[in-house]
């Protein structure tokens, strides 16, 4: 899709959507008293900057934001943020942002601590200490985990992701449209998988959000199935979990069809997954904790009998990673959800050697209520080939 016409931007200022979003990071790093801000997570890098190259870390202050990166990356910063400054890195990552950090003299740096790895903390401090050894300086930078600064930013789309995420889903339904009019029995589950990416990159998605699930028969019991050279055979089901990776933004939708005639056994849970999905998605509106939105749709499939066969939480945010905040499930923290929130809703019933049901769809979270994304149709007449 091309994209709506822009006024032209100075190349030494960000869009106004990144600037929105770096006053409100320096606000929560200004919160916690955090002088510079590494930005290991590409995810976190491309939301403040739209950087998206690999392999290179941003360095936040108050009044600066430089990219460390390397050669394979400096054209594409040009290209991607002109307004970002660039520290060309030649050796070690570890040694070139100890340069930058020693340059701001940063007394307290901030990481985000479910992604910046141990080892990168690790031969940083150690690199700190060894230039400030070398020029028989006091100057040890504290280091200070962050669990809630990105991740907590991230969680509320503003309308610059929410219209990506828009045309991530249609990009998504469309390659799946199409896909369902190709499949016949016979064909691998690799085949189809390869078939489902190509519908999705010839739709201008960059890739698949993540590896499709599409899982064959029994098969479809394993919710986190990979595709093999396993054929689809009639009268069975066939389970088809995927999503576009579109302009860095992930969707993520399932469907489960009934290839021929579909059992009595696989109608019966068919019924129960879709009425569960329903029940939630009805349920979902800002305050609604994540525990009981999880609740809602476990509580309808553990009365009808499969509480046990519904083993994984009922859905995820989504946006540049394909699992974000927040987590619809029953265990861990429960927080309530906020507009600007998208999230998948994806309720399942798996019984071993014999077949599953997942059924997902992919949800904002409005002022009122909420807003399903995607439109494909969910009845069992409509998915069955
Ligand atoms: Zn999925
Ligand atoms: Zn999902």
């Amino acid at each position: 899709m091309p994209k709506a016409a822009t006024k032209s931007v100075s190349a030494s200022k960000p869009q106004p959507y990144l600037e929105v979003r770096l006053t409100a990071v320096r606000a929560a790093l200004g919160e916690h008293k955090i002088d510079a801000l590494l930005l290991t997570h590409p995810g976190d890098l491309a939301y403040l900057s739209d950087f998206s190259g690999e392999d290179s870390v941003g360095v936040l202050t108050q009044d600066s934001f430089t990219l460390v990166t390397d050669f394979r990356y400096t054209e594409q910063a040009a290209i991607e943020c002109p307004w970002l400054g660039v520290k060309l890195r030649e050796g070690k990552m570890s040694e070139a942002l100890c340069e930058v950090l020693r340059s701001l003299k940063a007394k307290r740096v901030g990481f985000e601590s479910g992604f910046t790895t141990y080892a990168t903390v690790h031969t940083l401090i150690a690199a700190l200490d060894e230039a400030a050894t070398k020029a028989r300086e006091k100057f040890r930078p504290a280091f200070v985990p962050l669990d809630n600064v990105m991740v907590g930013l991230r969680k509320i789309k503003d309308a610059h992701e929410i219209a990506i995420l828009r045309q991530s889903v249609k990009v998504a339904e469309a390659a799946f449209t199409t896909l369902k009019s190709l499949i016949r029995p016979g064909q691998t589950e690799n085949h189809l998988a390869g078939q489902l990416v190509f519908e999705l990159r010839s739709r201008g998605a960059s890739d698949s959000s993540f590896p499709v699930i599409i899982a064959a028969g029994a098969n479809s019991s394993l919710p986190h199935y990979r595709p093999q050279n396993v054929k689809v055979a009639n009268n069975s089901p066939l389970l088809i979990d995927w999503g576009a990776l579109y302009n860095g933004y992930c969707s993520d939708l399932t469907r489960t069809l009934a290839v021929g005639k579909a059992s009595a056994k696989f109608k019966e849970i068919y019924g129960i997954v879709l009425e569960a999905q329903l029940a939630a998605l009805d349920f979902l509106r800002p305050g609604v904790t994540t525990f009981d939105a999880d609740a809602v749709a476990r509580d309808h499939i553990t009365q009808a009998g499969y509480g046990e066969q519904f083993g994984h939480s009922l859905g995820h945010g989504i946006g540049r990673d394909i699992h974000e905040q927040p987590s619809l499930r029953k265990t861990g923290t429960s927080e309530p959800l906020e507009a600007g929130m998208v999230v998948t809703v994806e309720p399942g019933i798996y019984l071993p050697g014999v077949g599953g049901v997942r059924i997902e769809d992919d949800v904002l979270i409005t002022e009122t209520g909420c807003e399903i994304l995607s439109s494909l149709s969910k009845k069992l007449k409509d998915n069955t080939i």
